[in-house]
């Protein structure tokens, strides 16, 4: 069969494999539309997580069951489903000891396009396919079901993990498809004020679409300076940082208020080092809870977030700007999210 891989560290091109194997509880899935996503740029071109040789990219999709293992309930080959992009190890005693996410070793939820063949490719495994394959209803649309596996999940992580309280000042740093997500999230968690940080008419016009209330755009000056402006010196109740490199961090830790949370969801593709200043941090005393980390997958997980979509809390089809027919067109998706031009919030690929 053939896929579309990271041949290596800043090369990437389609090679043929052999069709993957199904396992007793697993699925072999076609796709029926994939997504790609700028964690696939930064493992490619950035080489976030180190040199991978001939690995199958994609990670956002949804498809159709053409084989189940033996002692798989729930899915049979025909069936629509959405495909998270985090199919944790659920029979592992790591997944009851720690997070799902990490059930044996740190990030290892995280198989497709990191440590196993991802979905841009005519066929892909599924691990354990009951307890991470979810039926697409018919109410949800493919691309909100494309958009769920990934960009949805992990962007309401954010909103999570920030632990937003009714009523709070929230700041999401970085309004690509996943800080728009998570200020539905944000949203939807009952925050009072929120404020986007972006740039790109695109994305602000989305931000505004999802709910945030301001803008700060960063090439106007010190986005610290911004937003004590607008806060009248008091700071944010919670960050959440969804995009920008290691040093954004300062800036989050500086206009976050004592007691806040700073909630990061950003993939740092580069850098050894995370600052975080010493002043602003209360010299190590002031409470700025960080908390960082990788979306929670599975079936459960996405169920969830399909009854989100179909009782029209979020609507997730707003992030798709551009959508491309055809499987080879998993090429051109990959390069626009490379380049992101102007008008780009997510690529769509059709696989027909
Ligand atoms: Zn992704």
């Amino acid at each position: 069969m053939k896929g579309f891989a990271m041949l290596g560290i800043g090369e990437v091109g389609w090679i043929e494999k052999d069709r993957p194997k199904v396992g007793i509880y697993d699925a072999i899935v076609k796709p029926i539309a994939v997504a790609p996503c700028t964690s696939d740029i930064h493992t490619v071109f950035e080489g976030a997580l180190g040199e991978k040789k001939n690995i199958i990219l994609g990670h956002e999709g949804v498809g159709e069951v053409v084989e189940v293992g033996s002692d798989v309930k729930d899915f049979k080959p025909g069936d629509r489903v959405v495909i998270p992009a985090i199919t944790p190890d659920w029979r592992t005693m790591g997944s009851q000891r720690c997070l799902p996410q990490h059930a044996n070793e740190m990030l290892d939820g995280w198989k497709f396009s990191n440590i196993k063949d991802g979905v841009f490719a005519e066929f892909f495994h599924v691990n354990d396919a009951d307890m991470n394959l979810a039926h697409l209803p018919k109410e949800v649309s493919i691309e909100a079901g494309v958009m769920l596996s990934d960009m949805v999940t992990t962007g309401f992580h954010g909103a999570e993990l920030a632990d937003i309280r009714l009523g709070d000042t929230v700041v999401v740093i970085g309004i690509g498809p996943v800080g728009l997500m998570a200020i539905v999230g944000v949203k939807l968690r009952g925050a009072g004020r929120i404020i986007g940080i972006g740039s790109r008419p695109a994305l602000i016009d989305a931000a505004k679409f999802y709910g945030v209330n301001e803008i700060v755009n960063y090439k106007d000056g010190p986005v610290d300076e911004q937003i004590m402006d607008l806060t009248k010196n008091k700071g944010v109740d919670r960050v959440i940082i969804a995009g920008g490199s290691p040093d954004i961090m300062k800036t989050a830790i500086k206009i976050v208020k004592p007691g806040g949370v700073v909630s990061n969801i950003n993939y740092y593709g580069e850098g050894d080092i995370i600052p975080i200043p010493r002043l602003d941090w209360g010299s190590g005393m002031a409470h700025k809870k960080i908390v960082g980390g990788l979306t929670p997958g599975g079936r459960d997980r996405m169920e969830r977030l399909l009854k989100l979509v179909q009782y029209n809390r979020v609507d997730p089809e707003r992030l798709i700007t551009h959508k491309l027919h055809g499987f080879e067109k998993v090429e051109d998706s990959l390069m626009l999210m490379k380049n992101k031009q102007k008008d780009l919030i997510k690529p769509i690929v059709y696989v027909d």
